[in-house]
């Protein structure tokens, strides 16, 4: 696949090259728990192909972007807590604690929050 990177963990995810428990997936997107989560429910959306950021995948394609966004409203539907709340998180660059440089969205439910992130 275009875009695919074998040094890339989410794209080896995307490969199988590396186990997750995925949460939902299409032809385009994927969605998994994250392996160290921070809350009852935290999922990560990542769109198959590799972008390093959400405003890179936007600008390139601004559909898939669309699809991440829905997927993880997906997501929160099936963990449950579309009704009680949930927020949806992009960390980008080194400042917000970015780690891993193929985008993802973060869905993060379960408990209640404070606001802002420290
Ligand atoms: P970032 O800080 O880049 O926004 O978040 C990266 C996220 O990926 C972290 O929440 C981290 O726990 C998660 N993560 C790192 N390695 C793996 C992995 O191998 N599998 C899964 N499922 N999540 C991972
Ligand atoms: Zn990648």
């Amino acid at each position: 696949m275009r875009g695919v990177s074998s040094e890339c963990l989410f794209c080896r995810i995307v490969a199988g090259a590396i186990p997750a428990k995925v949460v939902h997936e299409t032809d385009t997107v994927l969605a998994f728990q994250d392996v160290n989560p921070q809350a009852p429910t935290h999922v990560l959306v990542i769109p198959k192909e590799h972008y390093p950021d959400a405003a890179t995948m936007a600008n390139a394609d601004p559909a898939l972007a669309g699809e991440v966004l829905a997927t993880a409203g997906e997501a929160a539907k099936i963990s449950g807590v579309d009704a009680s709340g949930y927020r949806l998180v992009f960390n980008t660059g080194a400042d917000a604690t970015q780690t891993v440089f193929h985008v993802h969205c973060h869905v993060i439910g379960g408990r209640a929050m404070t606001w802002p992130p420290g």
